[in-house]
């Protein structure tokens, strides 16, 4: 054999190892990039913080879970920006409260990805005093309907939302009668809430993939237990409130289902005061009267500093504002779903005479941080 034809010949061979080698190695950089895109898994928006929290802690960690809003941004008064509704339109699925708590979501709710997890779509305990809820208390059942179906569209025509997104306060948007849509507050509403998310999450994974499904169902599992172990502090800690102080005053109808779970009266001020352009002075002096009749120990703001109405209120009945503001419509600027649990659960005990184990209350706070890592 001539050395050029013997060149040849272990060139050849070399080269077909070669070729061997990068089927080799083509198989494996495939079956990589196969696990790389399941592993990529799904890009899911969520629009109120507290939601996008709690996706967060359900969701795997492979998934890319991204909130659409801010926390310094009241989702009541939310306007969809072009970069937000492009978020909304390129995710595999959106999760929201629904349009009770977030007006802007009414266009979205009814489109296929979007999966409500709010009022409208969770059987939520009756508010005895409060109209609207009363046709949704004899049909149980909703939790697993993540379809949301019809019943959304129930409550579709009880408009009146609109008016109120151009004036940047609180004042009155919660006057409209409708479903109450700040269903966290107990803590039972949101592993109802979760118990949705976890199984929309779950029809997501392919039916091959049994693992990730179960993954979902522990990690769901962990937010159950943490949330009742949340109901369980806040129970104890409402406990050392002497019981004629248990009485929540603060501007609008946002504590009514922390109030039904946990034993509080609780007041809107705007129900006595009305609308804070029509102010009058009878309606005054009939809210005084009230603070007086029911021996209320505090009022609690809803924003810090204090409204001036509310600083007049306190000096003129003489009961006091509470030291701290309690954070009614969502996450505080820091902190967990749980964080924003304890900081009221101990503002309100602390304010009536209660008091509150906060150390114990910061446990189940660093225990839920845990479940998204
Ligand atoms: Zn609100």
């Amino acid at each position: 054999m001539s050395i050029f034809k013997r060149l040849l010949t272990n060139k050849t061979s070399s080269s077909s190892s070669i070729i061997k080698n990068s089927v080799i190695a083509g198989t494996i950089i495939l079956s990589g990039f196969g696990q790389d895109v399941m592993a990529k898994g799904k890009s899911y928006v969520a629009v109120e913080p507290l939601v996008c929290d709690l996706v967060k802690s359900i969701a795997l960690s492979s998934d890319e879970v991204t909130c659409l809003v801010d926390r310094k941004q009241d989702v009541h008064d939310l306007k969809i920006n072009p970069r937000q509704a492009k978020l909304l339109n390129n995710a595999d699925k959106v999760f929201t409260l629904g349009k009770e708590m977030t007006p802007s979501m009414r266009n979205w709710e009814n489109k296929k990805n979007t999966v409500v997890v709010g009022v409208s779509a969770i059987d939520v305990d009756d508010h005895s005093d409060h109209g609207g809820h009363e046709d949704h208390s004899d049909h149980g059942g909703h939790d697993d309907h993540s379809e949301h179906s019809a019943k959304v569209d129930d409550h579709s025509d009880h408009g009146g939302h609109e008016d109120h997104s151009d004036h940047g306060g609180h004042d009155d948007h919660h006057d409209h009668g409708g479903l109450d849509p700040h269903v966290w507050h107990d803590p039972h509403n949101i592993i109802k809430m979760g118990n949705i998310i976890s199984k929309s999450l779950k029809k997501d994974i392919s039916v091959f993939n049994r693992g990730d499904r179960k993954l979902i169902s522990e990690r769901f599992e962990k937010v159950d237990s943490l949330l009742e172990g949340l109901d369980s502090w806040i129970v104890e800690q409402v406990s050392s409130i002497p019981e004629g102080n248990r009485v929540i005053v603060s501007k609008h109808k946002a504590m009514e289902y922390y109030g039904d779970a946990f034993g509080f009266k609780t007041i809107s001020l705007l129900d006595f005061l009305g609308d804070s352009s029509s102010l009058r002075p009878d309606n005054i002096s009939s809210t005084l009267k009230m603070l007086e009749e029911e021996k209320v120990q505090a009022i609690f703001p809803e924003q810090i500093p204090a409204s001036k109405l509310l600083r007049n209120l306190s000096r003129q009945s003489s009961v006091p504002l509470a030291s701290n503001q309690i954070f009614v419509d969502g996450l505080m600027m820091d902190g967990n779903t749980v964080s924003v649990a304890v900081h009221n659960t101990c503002t309100i005990v602390d304010s009536l005479g209660g008091s509150c184990d906060k150390d114990s209350g910061s446990n189940l706070e660093s225990e839920w941080y845990k479940l998204s890592d």
